[in-house]
């Protein structure tokens, strides 16, 4: 840009970190080449409905109020019922809208091609040193996973840590509300997040500890012996509605971060440079404020790149590094579900609601008068 001939910026992932990032970068800068790589073909991804806040939209809304607005026109929701052992605890909560995450990717697809990115799919994104020297700007935002960040490790010094849980992302017909189901069984404590992201499909994410995944023996079994297992295991809650399956297989989560975020005029963003976790359902606006961050960071540099990539982590950093903190205290919370013993709903539920840090007992009760009532009076 400095030498006066268009930029030329490839993106190695086409998820929601690289889509947004280019959609806002291409509109900052028209003449500017961006070319997305993604190994999916189009219209493929893992996972179901993802959730995305209210106030995330209301943080990224500037940056591109279309998309945003695009994003928001789904199904939403302000209550959720936190349910232990069956006894379920409707609770009021931010507002959030959920969208199938085929469908948030095909938005931001069509925005970015709207714009003038340009898309090449079933493209295996490797970055390299001729990558660096060929194009003036490289994002590695390609997950969680990231060939990008292991392929320059040594520069990017990342962590990724293992989480003790272990989690299957199903999807099923039944209309949930944005819920989180405890039930303690004989196997030991289950859980699962379950959320409507359309008319016809909720999200069901199954999480276990490693000693009831080993009781039930969920590391030999097939994908669908699995699914089946857990119809069966939440056949109460599902009240015989299936499970299904899109590339559902027991996973666990990877928490990651990294001592330096840039090599050359090479930036990770989005999951490749640091996680959040399913349980706080921000990973996908954790990764677009990334994008926004990354492209004010560039503009206010007038693209010099060497100087937009130091100030994008100087002003970022310090947010996410704050973002992540609360992530852990959630993961924390989880992992330590097992070895306590909960017995009454609403505590789950307020110990649920406070377990990062963000909301208060005082925000809670304000928030759920009747629920906080009849807790302090059971407790009398
Ligand atoms: C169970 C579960 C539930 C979740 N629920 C929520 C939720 O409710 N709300 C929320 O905000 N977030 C949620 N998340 C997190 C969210 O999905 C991620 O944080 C978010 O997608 C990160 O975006 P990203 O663009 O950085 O990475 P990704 O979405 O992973 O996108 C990376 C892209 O890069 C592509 N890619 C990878 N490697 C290559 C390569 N070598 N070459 C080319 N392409 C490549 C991938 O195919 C992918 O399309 C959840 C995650 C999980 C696992």
């Amino acid at each position: 840009m400095t030498s006066g001939k268009p930029m030329k910026i490839l993106v190695a992932g086409g998820g929601p970190a690289g889509l947004f990032f280019s959609i806002i970068a291409k509109r900052a800068v028209p003449a500017a080449a961006i070319h997305v790589r993604e190994r999916n073909p189009q219209g493929v991804t893992y996972g179901w409905g993802v959730a995305f806040s209210e106030s995330a939209a209301d943080a990224l809304r500037p940056a591109a109020p279309d998309v945003i607005g695009a994003l928001t026109a789904n199904t939403r929701h302000d209550r959720m019922v936190i349910s232990l052992d069956g006894v379920g605890v409707p609770v009021q909560v931010g507002g959030s809208h959920l969208n199938a995450r085929w469908s948030l990717l095909a938005t931001l697809e069509k925005f970015a091609l709207e714009a003038g990115v340009v898309i090449e799919h079933e493209c295996e994104a490797t970055v390299t040193d001729s990558d660096l020297a060929d194009w003036d700007l490289v994002i590695g935002a390609d997950g969680v996973n990231s060939l990008t960040r292991e392929r320059f490790a040594e520069r990017f010094r990342p962590s990724v840590e293992l989480g003790g849980n272990w989690m299957a992302w199903y999807g099923t017909p039944k209309p949930y509300p944005p819920s989180i189901i405890l039930q303690n069984s004989e196997h030991g404590v289950l859980m699962v997040h379950a959320s409507g992201f359309s008319a016809g499909m909720s999200n069901f994410t199954v999480e276990v500890g490693q000693e009831t995944f080993d009781r039930l023996g969920f590391a030999d079994m097939t994908e669908d012996e699995s699914r089946e297992l857990c119809e069966r295991l939440f056949a109460d809650s599902l009240e015989g509605a299936p499970l299904r399956s899109n590339h559902s297989p027991w996973f666990q989560t990877k928490f990651v971060s990294c001592a330096r975020w840039t090599h050359r005029n090479l930036v990770l963003i989005g999951d490749a440079l640091h996680t959040v976790h399913p349980s706080i359902g921000s990973g996908t606006r954790f990764a677009m404020r990334d994008a926004v961050y990354l492209t004010q960071a560039l503009s206010g540099a007038g693209w010099d790149v060497e100087v937009g990539l130091k100030e994008f982590e100087r002003v970022r950093k310090p947010v996410a590094d704050a973002f992540q903190a609360a992530a852990k205290r959630s993961i924390a919370w989880y992992e330590g579900l097992p070895s306590r013993t909960i017995t009454h709903p609403t505590k789950f539920a307020l110990e649920y609601l406070m377990r990062t840090g963000r909301v208060s007992y005082r925000d809670f009760r304000r928030e759920n008068r009747e629920v906080v009532l009849g807790y302090e009076r059971d407790l009398r």
